[in-house]
């Protein structure tokens, strides 16, 4: 049991250490990197951690774009920035502080994509 325990927090670490080095990954790509590392990971056990992490407010899930539903890293508070003519996204510190509360609710982060034409499609 233990042994079991260790290995899911052992998936567990490894893709919050994908997601430290890139922001927005799919499920699909986490389980490609993870495979990349080591064959013997699996789709269940790796959508299962996944599950996990969302449910301990590790990891939040974000719908942008073509991208569909990616995953990144709650701790990582930053704001989103996706160009309506080429789709990229790019991660960009904070534009204005977070108030603490607001109509009575307790703030504990936010989700905040701008819109616009990047300059490459400019
Ligand atoms: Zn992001
Ligand atoms: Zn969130
Ligand atoms: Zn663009």
């Amino acid at each position: 049991m233990k042994t079991v325990n260790n290995q899911k927090r052992n998936l567990e670490d490894k893709i919050m250490a994908l997601l430290k080095l890139e922001h927005l990954l799919s499920a699909k790509e986490i389980l490609e990197k993870l495979q990349g590392l080591d064959q013997n990971y699996n789709k269940t056990s790796v959508y299962r951690a996944l599950e996990r992490l969302l449910a301990k407010g590790i990891l939040c899930q974000h719908h942008l774009g073509e991208a569909g539903l990616t995953y990144e890293l709650r701790s990582d508070n930053h704001e989103h920035l996706q160009c309506e003519v080429c789709g990229k996204i790019k991660a960009i510190p904070h534009t204005f502080s977070q108030p603490a509360s607001i109509e009575g609710f307790k703030i504990s982060h936010h989700h905040l994509t701008y819109l616009g034409i990047c300059p490459d499609c400019q």
